[in-house]
């Protein structure tokens, strides 16, 4: 897609910090971290979002989730981490390319979700 940032990542045109790249994903540092570790696995095929993915995208989410800890021991997350796949107006997702957050680090993070 175009007008797609992490489009313009998987195609080299906006610079990353690479964690991790193969023919159906690529992993890099989140550029604002809220943890010690934080980055985001993305499928390289763009799909905008976990509401959008269907039957057709299972082998390829499946790769990605099966990557995830050891990506993440990889990254100094060594004794768990959190996913989160923000989806959505309601799921405030800012960026329209799926990707799975990988956030961790030393020290317990806050509880899942404050109540506002
Ligand atoms: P979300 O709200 O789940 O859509 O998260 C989008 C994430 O992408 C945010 O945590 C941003 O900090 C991150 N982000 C936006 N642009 C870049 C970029 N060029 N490189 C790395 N991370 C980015
Ligand atoms: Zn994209």
């Amino acid at each position: 897609m175009t007008d797609c940032i992490f489009c313009k990542i998987v195609a080299g045109k906006i610079p990353s910090r690479k964690v991790y790249e193969d023919g159906d994903m690529l992993a890099f540092h989140d550029i604002n971290p809220v943890a010690p570790v934080h980055f985001m696995i993305i499928p390289k095929k763009h799909v905008d979002s976990l509401a959008a993915v269907g039957p057709e995208h299972a082998l390829v989410l499946g790769k990605m989730m099966a990557k995830a800890g050891t990506l993440a021991r990889e990254q100094g997350a060594t004794d768990g981490f959190r996913t989160i796949v923000n989806t959505g107006r309601v799921g405030r997702q800012d960026v329209y390319h799926l990707h799975i957050h990988i956030i961790g680090g030393p020290d317990p993070l806050p509880r899942m979700i404050a109540k506002e």
